[in-house]
């Protein structure tokens, strides 16, 4: 389908090409008056409050209310959570071994036990009238928590005979409430979210009302031949199929409709803003010459892997191409993007501009700091740190010299560069370490500074939806590869007090034959409530009672984001000079800290922490030639985190732990907080559309590549996109 649809796209750019912006009756010749979003025409229907719509009164519409529903397009908008496909369940006696089908029953059992090698399988037993069958799960004990004896459900999946009974592993679950029942007439239901006083029954009955006086009026934006090749139904059949489901099929082409046009209007604005920038923002070429680039590889102390090669390869394109760059950096902790920057930054230099790398942290910003001036010990560039840590004086003559153009090199963190400082040449920003600014936040303080090329590198890759949405507007390298004799870090979950024991037992040992290692804690000090003893929690107590008890033949030593900083630097010099044995520490040490020798860690409540963030901790302990271990002290009974614990557990590659982390909390968490997560999409989801983004995204580009976008037919797509993001992605000048 995507290679009809690129014939497509191609065919329009010709056809554009050759007429000009002659108009073309393209669209469906019925164009409606009114358009999604705007208010054309005498009294757009769409427009229409529900309340005054049959069957709604105030009371209902006070309701509606509360689910963001005003108008009529609202409704319309306010889509079905799923399908209750009553229609496909298979009785248990015509059940056909290993072929997809769909069952319905009562729960009448919930079990579950540990198998060998602390596996465990969790098993569910449905009466079907009167015949049974079992769904089982293996190392997901949490699933036996979300089912109620009773309760009616549908098992999806291939059943198997196993020793004389029907057995789905892991089915597709989806639970029958009351109102389905009541009416269940063997069909297709759809069900939504729901607000105290709403009945399933009337919003589905409002809805069957609403989609036949209104669908038709509701316009497509997409022109009909596009609709085609790309495989989209119209919008009023959509709302349909999705409202008042004749079939699973058309509900499902309902439903992918609507939301591969809510990810391509998204995607569209991305693409919009990456060409606002190339057409407004020429940027200095700095060209990477074979005599530059030896120079700069002799600097380091290893040879580089093929991803650091490839992604420098990519860098270099950039900078030379005379268009700013807009790349993000992505690798596993550990695999050395800190080499690369070094290498971009260089570039730069030796071109004659400044380069600028913003850390996230203080202790982070003098960690690469240590790591440039070690490398450029006996090269000319001039170079500085410009931290928290200055006195006035010093700054006042770092920004002088930063002004004036001497200094050519600049590490910092972002606070500090934000503010004040004039660049005399500014030509390369770096900005490491970095989750948390997505597309809107880069879009805010973009606008504001002539433009130099700027390179953002994350701290551990980020899930691919999130990367073509919330950094969709960068270009990518990724560096897949470790650099050489790099080794696996043994983590494994802890709970209970005898294998705490025992871990601080090997720890002891360790520390012994001369390693190092880090113990986290989720916060700095005791809460008011806490009664002072260790709960795990506070990185000031575990310290206290680690220096008293289990590691008091070491030495132990503290730090925190609240530390003076001068402290927290003497403290992680001693950790990395060996002075101190073992570090107590908040998420201070995630980002980037790097001590070879360090190869414990253990995490107290790891519960606590986001799973990229735990990786990211752990990847601490990778450093060096010798093994690494992470303990992950796990404080809770809740199984789902459990589950979380154990997914980092058996997964490596922060590639994959990264997606693991997607699919079980979602975008907000990731990113650090929930309103980071949240994009303006409408109806998409990230976790669930995953497939559809990646289509809307390539279409979206192609869309705007070969200028079909800026077709005569494409004009009511474009405002409805600058209409949503013009503002948000500052677009001003692309209509
Ligand atoms: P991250 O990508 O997590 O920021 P760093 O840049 O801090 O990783 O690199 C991690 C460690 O790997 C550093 O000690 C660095 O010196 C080392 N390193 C980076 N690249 C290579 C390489 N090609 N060969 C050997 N060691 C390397
Ligand atoms: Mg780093």
């Amino acid at each position: 389908m995507m290679g009809r649809l690129r014939d497509w796209l191609m065919a329009q750019t010709l056809r554009v090409q050759l007429t000009g912006c002659m108009q073309q009756p393209f669209d469906d010749s019925s164009q409606p008056a009114a358009q999604i979003g705007r208010q054309a025409g005498p009294q757009p229907p769409l427009a229409t409050p529900v309340q005054f719509v049959r069957g709604v009164g105030p009371k209902r519409a006070e309701l509606l209310e509360r689910l963001g529903i005003r108008t009529v397009e609202d409704l319309l908008f306010y889509l079905p959570r799923d399908l209750l496909d009553l229609s496909q369940v298979t009785p248990v006696d015509r059940l056909k071994d290993g072929e997809l089908q769909t069952v319905c029953g009562r729960v009448v059992d919930i079990d579950g036990r540990e198998l060998a090698g602390g596996k465990s399988l969790s098993a569910v037993l449905l009466d079907c009238d009167g015949r049974y069958l079992r769904g089982v799960w293996f190392n997901q004990t949490w699933v036996q928590q979300k089912f109620q004896p009773r309760a009616r459900v549908l098992f999806s999946g291939k059943p198997k005979r196993q020793s004389g009974r029907w057995e789905i592993s892991h089915p597709r679950v989806q639970w029958i409430d009351e109102t389905d029942e009541s009416t269940a007439t063997g069909g297709l239901l759809p069900r939504y979210g729901l607000t105290d006083g709403l009945k399933m029954d009337d919003l589905r009955r409002l809805m069957k009302t609403v989609v036949e006086q209104y669908a038709d009026f509701v316009p497509d934006v997409l022109p009909a031949a596009f609709r085609e090749q790309a495989g989209l139904v119209h919008i009023a059949a959509a709302f349909r199929a999705l409202h008042t489901p004749t079939t699973a099929d058309q509900f499902a082409a309902g439903r992918h409709r609507l939301i591969f046009q809510d990810l391509l209007e998204f995607q569209l604005g991305i693409a919009l803003r990456r060409r606002v920038w190339r057409q407004s923002r020429g940027a200095p070429r700095f060209p990477a010459t074979p005599k530059i680039d030896a120079r700069i590889r002799r600097l380091f102390p290893f040879e580089l892997t093929a991803g650091q090669n490839q992604a420098i390869r990519e860098i270099c394109a950039d900078l030379e191409s005379g268009w700013a760059m807009h790349r993000l950096l992505q690798a596993d902790v550990g695999a050395g993007k800190t080499v690369v920057a070094i290498y971009a930054m260089l570039i730069a230099v030796a071109a004659g501009y400044q380069a600028v790398c913003m850390a996230p942290t203080e202790l982070l910003a003098s960690q690469h700091w240590h790591t440039i001036d070690r490398m450029l010990a006996h090269s000319r560039v001039n170079r500085l740190a410009l931290t928290g840590r200055l006195t006035a004086a010093e700054r006042r003559d770092a920004l002088a010299r930063i002004a004036s153009g001497e200094v050519q090199l600049i590490i910092g963190t972002q606070a500090v560069i934000q503010q004040d400082v004039r660049f005399a040449r500014l030509g390369l920003v770096v900005i490491d370490e970095q989750h948390k600014f997505g597309v809107m936040q880069r879009a805010r303080f973009g606008g504001n500074a002539t433009p130099p090329h700027t390179l953002v590198m994350t701290a551990t890759p980020i899930p691919r939806s999130l990367c073509l949405t919330q950094f969709g507007d960068l270009d990518l390298s990724i560096v897949r590869d470790l650099p050489p004799g790099r080794q696996r870090v043994i983590t494994s979950r802890v709970a209970g007090s005898n294998d705490q024991a025992r871990v601080w037992e090997f720890i002891r040992q360790k520390l012994r034959s001369g390693r190092q290692a880090y113990v986290v804690c989720p916060r700095i000090a005791p809460t008011a409530a806490g009664d002072g003893g260790d709960d795990g929690l506070s990185a000031e107590q575990v310290y206290r009672r680690l220096a008293d008890q289990e590691l008091r033949d070491f030495r132990v030593s503290l730090v925190h984001g609240q530390l003076d900083s001068d402290l927290q630097a003497a403290a992680m010099a001693a950790f990395r000079a060996g002075h101190t044995q073992v570090l107590v520490s908040t998420t201070v040490v995630e980002v980037g800290v790097d001590v070879a020798n360090a190869t414990l860690m253990v995490i107290r409540r790891a519960e606590s922490f986001g799973l990229s963030q735990l990786h990211q901790l752990r990847g601490r302990v990778s450093r060096g030639s010798f093994q690494g271990y992470c303990f992950l002290f796990a404080e809770t009974e809740l199984a789902e985190s459990n589950a979380r614990l154990e997914a980092l557990a058996n997964h490596a590659s922060g590639f994959d732990v990264a997606e693991v982390d997607f699919q079980m909390r979602g975008p907000g968490d990731i990113l650090g907080t929930r309103q980071h997560g949240d994009l303006p999409l409408k109806v998409a989801d990230l976790v669930r559309d995953g497939d559809a983004l990646a289509a809307a995204r390539q279409t979206a580009f192609d869309l705007v590549a070969s200028g079909a976008f800026d077709g005569p037919e494409f004009a009511p797509l474009k405002n409805q996109v600058l209409d949503r993001f013009g503002r948000l992605f500052d677009l001003a000048g692309s209509g």
